[in-house]
């Protein structure tokens, strides 16, 4: 066998199912010990600084800078005590991934030696030399620095004895550079809006919180067989390779038991992920072999992203000790199912309310409309936007697929509510005696929680499911930073609720009772948002469709679907939930596109390597050897005999030689495509000629390449296959 894949496999074969997780004490022994929570600021702050922080987190009070330095003290105190020796400002640069730059805590004292030192100044803002990030020529000016500064809303926490401190990260000038800002504006956008509805219904409501619950998908790949493919090392997915004979066909591997080596790394990582302060509540496999879930139970949703990029950086750290690389890669296989983080979203208020929840009495349930309708009449709004939010080269591979949700926008809610919403519809407001037509509809309204409990049918197809007391927004990638999409969700939510509450007060002003308005304003939502609810299979050719010809815009390339976020209802809708300037928007939709550029480059650079310099090659070795031994039958043998034994391996020299032929071409033609765009300035540009010229020729070759696996001696071929990747338990 290639050397390079028969070492990748034996050393495969000697990693052992290890148990590195030692805590035996009961979880709520060690829980949240990493994470400087309120109970540690209970204990390290001064009832001072205690309160500044509480008051910064509930409503938003700056911390004075004197009372910045008793936090950090304390902070520092807790951190030191846990071992810590570093502190970082930790942010979320457009990226995806996160950032962080290591301090000391340690300065040299006057009198020899060194103290421990941590500053308010140092805690509440940094300058990181952060220029490299991708900006969107927001920093070009050569004094246009980045600020990194703390959030207090999301409590510090420990990882390899370093302090990290969530912070935002701004230009000077103020635009975000991250993903945190625009999450947290459109946080505050919601809250506002949210809480002047919901305030008719209660007058005591004065806040209300987005909560997510983040499913996150990923697959798990031996380290030493991940070694041996440079297209997973370089790209986190295989760029070619064979289906294996048996994947996820039979469904065996979706709920079954986890295999130990996992187990003991799930374990591993849970250990820590409970100190952590996350409360993982689920773990089970996906339905590709060697494909996994976690969820933990939901939160705030700042919060809920903080702590899901926390597990992102825990899961890939922890994996080391076992040997193990973890795949977040949207597509990182072909033929079996990709991964997705979906958001299980929704809001509650200060009293506890899940606005949501659909409740016990028709004034509870006016509520629950009221912010329901809003919510799909949004989506339907800005049904293209959403789905440009959560377009990228890695969800390109996935979306669409016919086993991940559609790339065209819908909404399930079930029969259940169907039915309502229809009746709702049907009863015309100014028709008949109008106190009857309220009372009927207000009957409906009261048949709710009676009915939902029934209502369990659950449509896996849709890309945004109601279940309940939420909705699940299943389009979005497994990699990246939610915050990219659930930002505009926020705000898009948040400007339907804004335009709900002023139809609801006109209708108030003009005479109507409060009810009335309500249940009128509900049935314009439901009427003007139909066109995004749909109930059927969202893999079918038929959606697609129908889809078309509901006028629902769906997206097919990426930098093409880029262009919603330019669009002017984009931009009014952020420059009015004030969430998003226009320089910001530009400047975002510059960096998308240039990161969309970047990876593809880098992919067809790898393609490119894989199939000239491992591929043909051993092509060619393997048609020698075919070569070989027909000129050996041939000098044995008589030329009749020598044309029957020879007829097979003689069609299949010819095969061979036609693969590499066309192989060689495509890269050829690839390689042109690419010199053709590389000269292209912008970026956008630039991404857009390599999605409709390279991509093409991309997917040509791979099909090509793994014709070629099917054929050549097994002995020979130099990269771990499909099945061994996979099926490695
Ligand atoms: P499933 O795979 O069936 O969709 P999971 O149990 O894997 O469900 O994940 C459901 C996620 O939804 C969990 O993170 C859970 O905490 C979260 N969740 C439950 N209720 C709510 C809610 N009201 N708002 C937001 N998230 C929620
Ligand atoms: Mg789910």
């Amino acid at each position: 066998m290639s050397s390079f894949r028969k070492r990748a496999l034996d050393e495969f074969a000697s990693h052992r199912p290890e148990r590195f997780f030692v805590e035996n004490q009961p979880v709520s022994e060690y829980f949240g010990q990493n994470v400087f929570d309120v109970e540690k600021m209970r204990r390290y702050l001064s009832a001072e600084a205690f309160d500044a922080v509480q008051s910064a987190i509930n409503e938003g009070v700056r911390i004075e800078r004197e009372i910045a330095n008793q936090i950090a003290s304390g902070m520092k105190a807790w951190a030191v005590e846990r071992g810590a020796t570093h502190y970082t400002h930790w942010f979320h640069p457009l990226t995806d991934a996160t950032a962080e730059k290591h301090e000391a805590f340690v300065d040299p004292s006057k009198n020899g030696g060194v103290f421990e030192n941590f500053r308010g100044d140092a805690l509440v803002q940094q300058e990181p030399d952060a220029s490299s990030f991708p900006n969107g020529g927001l920093r070009n000016t050569f004094e246009a620095r980045g600020y990194t500064a703390w959030d207090p809303t999301s409590p510090a926490f420990i990882i390899d004895q370093t302090l990290c401190i969530p912070t935002v990260f701004v230009a000077y000038t103020g635009e975000s550079l991250d993903q945190k800002t625009p999450h947290l504006k459109s946080l505050q956008a919601l809250d506002k809006a949210a809480v002047e509805l919901a305030s008719l219904f209660d007058p005591a409501v004065k806040r209300v919180n987005v909560m997510l619950g983040i499913e996150q998908e990923y697959f798990l790949v031996d380290e030493a067989l991940y070694r041996a493919r440079p297209d997973l090392m370089l790209c986190n997915r295989t760029l070619i390779g064979h289906t294996a004979a048996k994947d996820q066909q039979l469904e065996d591997h979706y709920f079954g038991a986890i295999p130990s080596r996992v187990m003991n790394y799930m374990k591993d990582f849970e250990t820590e992920a409970y100190k952590l302060g996350v409360v993982l509540k689920t773990r089970h496999n996906e339905v590709a072999p060697n494909q996994f879930e976690f969820a933990p139970y939901f939160n705030e949703a700042n919060l809920s992203v903080d702590q899901n990029l926390m597990m992102m950086i825990l899961m890939r750290k922890i994996a080391k000790r076992h040997k193990l690389k973890v795949i977040f890669h949207e597509k990182p296989f072909a033929g079996v199912n990709g991964s997705g983080k979906h958001c299980n979203y929704s809001m509650v208020t200060n009293r506890g309310v899940n606005l949501l929840s659909p409740g016990r009495t028709p004034g509870t349930n006016l509520q629950f409309l009221s912010f329901f309708v809003s919510i799909i009449r949004a989506v339907y709004e800005h049904h293209h936007l959403l789905m440009a939010s959560v377009a990228s080269l890695n969800n390109s591979y996935r979306l669409g697929g016919g086993e991940a949700p559609p790339a065209v926008m819908s909404v399930f809610i079930g029969r259940t509510l169907t039915t309502i919403l229809d009746s709702i519809e049907e009863f015309s407001a100014h028709s008949g005696k109008e106190g009857e037509q309220i009372n009927k509809r207000l009957n409906i309204v009261g048949k709710i929680p009676q009915i939902l409990p029934d209502n369990t049918d659950r449509n896996r197809t849709s890309p945004f499911a109601f279940t309940g007391n939420r909705f699940e927004f299943r389009a979005v990638g497994s990699s990246v930073n939610v915050a990219s999409t659930i930002f505009v969700l926020n705000a898009a939510v948040a400007q339907q609720l804004v335009r709900f509450k002023k139809l609801v007060q006109a209708k108030i002003d003009g005479g109507s009772t409060q009810d009335e308005a309500l249940l009128d304003t509900i049935r314009e939502f439901i009427i003007e948002s139909k066109a995004i609810r749909f109930e059927g299979n969202g893999y079918s050719k038929e959606w697609q469709e129908e889809a078309k010809r509901r006028g629902l815009r769906g997206i097919s390339d990426v930098p093409q679907a880029y262009k919603a976020f330019l669009e002017k209802d984009t931009l009014k809708l952020m420059r009015e939930t004030d969430v998003l300037t226009e320089r910001e928007v530009e400047a975002r939709y510059e960096v998308m596109n240039e990161i969309y550029l970047k990876k593809l480059q880098i992919e067809a650079r790898v393609l490119g390597d894989l199939t000239v310099n491992h591929i043909i090659p051993t092509a060619i070795k393997f048609q020698n050897s075919l070569i070989q031994n027909v000129l050996g039958i041939k000098e044995i043998f008589g030329p009749d005999e020598y044309k029957v034994m020879s007829e097979r391996q003689l069609i299949a020299i010819k095969k061979i030689s036609g693969y590499i032929e066309q192989l060689r071409e495509d890269f050829h033609s690839l390689v042109e495509a690419r010199k053709e765009a590389n000269v292209i300035e912008s970026y956008s540009e630039r991404a857009q000629a390599y999605s409709s010229t390279v991509l093409p020729f991309m997917e040509k070759m791979r099909v090509v390449a793994d014709k070629l696996e099917m054929v050549v001696d097994d002995e020979l071929w130099p990269l771990p296959k499909y099945r061994e990747l996979m099926f490695w338990r």
